[in-house]
């Protein structure tokens, strides 16, 4: 069978334990294996079960998460095992229904987990089986509609019913992640390629089908280094938008690239004069539907006040926070290499 000789060897194949299977599948949702690999370990290592993670303090889960991106995974995956350990005592449940209440566990997840871990009859369709089935049995519709996902599905529990659920799920996850990959897949290598649709009719670049394109938001971030000998003024960002939980540097966002009114709130810091402001630096930083405009400036100067989000940390425990990517960039190349 292809999945005998091709499959990967992965840190979480073969793995039964539960905990380990949505860690893996958690990592792998928004990440490329080769980037969550590490990661993984890493958190398996530090995190060796549920009750491990249920009992850390939330900033070291993140801080193992820095880089990953999509900060809300981490945040769920730490609510879900304290979840497991006050409704189901620290063991994993082993029913879909309790599987889905978890925090942050969807329909596939819990799809993935049960299959996985269970041998129970779940169907987990992501990205690449999705694709997969598309294909070979030709959808012509638009991926984003409910009634194409309700077709894949019927069509995957079908095909589920003649192999063993953990196996199949497996399976058609790695054929769609190494072989029938979105662009240029080896067709001319491919078991299915008689009973190919797509291959058959020359569908292969168009299919599966998205027909309306997401819109891309673009945010103007202003981020200001108010530094003073070894202190520097951080902030946790505490709502509801992207890297909550996450620190920053004091923010000033803005609707476009006019940095209109920013004087006026760098006054509630104590800066008087635009002299004492200097642009460092500035970059962009692609989100799935975000693209984020940032500059980094440099204010000589601490505030006498500062407001509850906000701490003075030292270069030391500037380090040892959790930073969204394009801040710890910055940190890295402006300020522990200027030391
Ligand atoms: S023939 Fe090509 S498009 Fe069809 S399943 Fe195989 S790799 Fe995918």
């Amino acid at each position: 069978m292809w999945y005998d000789e091709h499959k990967r060897d992965l840190p979480w194949r073969g793995e039964i334990d539960p905990y380990k299977i949505w860690l893996s599948e958690v990592i792998l949702q928004q990440t490329r294996v080769n980037q969550g690999w590490d990661y993984y370990l890493k958190i398996v290592q530090q995190f060796p079960t549920v009750k491990d993670l249920a009992s850390a303090q939330l900033e070291e889960v993140l801080y193992l998460w820095q880089g990953l991106g999509y900060y809300s995974r981490a945040r769920n995956l730490h609510t879900a095992a304290q979840q497991i350990m006050s409704r189901h005592g620290g063991v994993f449940p082993t029913n879909y229904d309790e599987v889905i209440q978890l925090k942050g566990i969807g329909e596939y997840t819990a799809a993935a987990i049960c299959s996985i871990a269970y041998n129970q009859p779940y169907l987990a369709i992501d990205g690449n089986v999705f694709r997969v089935i598309c294909r070979i049995f030709g959808i012509l519709e638009d991926i984003q509609l409910r009634s194409t996902k309700n077709r894949v599905h019927e069509i995957g529990t079908r095909l589920m019913k003649e192999v063993e659920p953990a196996l199949f799920t497996q399976a058609m996850m790695e054929f769609g992640a190494i072989h029938c990959v979105p662009k240029n897949p080896d067709c001319e290598a491919c078991p299915f390629q008689r009973e190919c649709y797509a291959y058959q009719e020359e569908q292969v670049s168009r299919l599966p089908l998205k027909i309306n394109k997401i819109k891309i938001k673009n945010r103007y971030f202003h981020y200001f280094i108010f530094s003073h000998n070894d202190q520097i003024v951080i902030e946790k960002r505490e709502n509801n938008d992207i890297w909550s939980h996450l620190y920053q540097f004091p923010l000033f966002e803005t609707k476009g690239r006019s940095s209109k009114g920013m004087l006026q709130w760098l006054a509630q810091y104590g800066v008087e004069d635009k002299k004492q402001v200097k642009l460092i630096e500035t970059c962009e930083h692609k989100l799935t539907h975000q693209n984020l405009h940032i500059s980094f400036y440099d204010v000589e100067l601490v505030p006498k006040q500062l407001s509850s989000n906000q701490l003075l940390v030292s270069i030391e425990e500037l380090t040892q926070k959790p930073f969204p990517v394009p801040i710890q960039r910055f940190i890295k190349s402006q300020i522990l290499n200027q030391l």
